[in-house]
């Protein structure tokens, strides 16, 4: 709202809004702060529920503390596994009914800039992916090509989206506003049938 600029992440989030509904199943794949998994444990409401993923014990730290302030932590299961693993953690029940996924890959910010999500890993994740999601689900990847191995995985990414775009999957690219070199790119693929 207003004149400010929306961040890709942001967008993300907004797109995510248009189809997420009270009493959803989401999965944050990389929860890393925890704002996407606020954002959908908000949004999923107390009969919703959403799984998270993240390698990293601290990131898990940060996002309990926020989400438990917010009493949040009911709806919400975070698991400290890699994305790719994601079948195996979310609930077989859910399987073909979650609502949205949300990725934003790279490092954690304010964390450890060497540990960061991989090409081959974020394939399998998002492969993963599309196999649990819903009709008129929805996925985002926010992918950043600033760092090293991520202009890699941003290729890769791209790769695998093509072959989607032929059936059953919209994919739109949003460019960051301000494009420079290494500036992030928003995926969002959204399953039509
Ligand atoms: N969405 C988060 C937020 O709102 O604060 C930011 C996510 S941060 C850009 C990326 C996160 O992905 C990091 O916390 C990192 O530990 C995590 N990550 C890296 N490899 C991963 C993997 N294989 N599976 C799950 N998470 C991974």
């Amino acid at each position: 709202t207003g004149s400010r600029r929306q961040s890709l992440t942001e967008k993300a989030q907004a797109k995510i809004a248009k189809v997420l509904s009270y009493g959803d199943y989401a999965v944050d794949a990389t929860v890393g702060n925890g704002n996407d998994t606020f954002f959908l444990a908000d949004h999923v409401g107390p009969e919703g529920a959403v799984v998270g993923f993240d390698i990293q014990e601290l990131a898990l730290h940060r996002a309990t503390a926020v989400l438990g302030e917010a009493q949040l932590l009911q709806r919400v299961k975070l698991v400290q596994k890699s994305h790719h693993r994601m079948a195996e953690f979310v609930p077989d029940d859910w399987h073909g009914k979650i609502k949205a996924i949300m990725f934003n890959l790279g490092y954690l910010p304010r964390g450890d800039k060497s540990v960061i999500t991989q090409a081959d890993t974020t394939i399998l994740a998002l492969e993963a992916s599309i196999k649990i999601l819903a009709v008129g689900g929805r996925m985002t990847v926010v992918a950043y090509t600033g760092h090293d191995g991520g202009q890699e995985e941003t290729n890769a990414i791209r790769e695998w989206l093509r072959p989607l775009t032929i059936s059953h999957y919209d994919v739109e690219m949003i460019p960051a506003e301000v494009q420079t070199s290494g500036s992030p790119e928003l995926y969002v693929i959204t399953r039509t049938d």
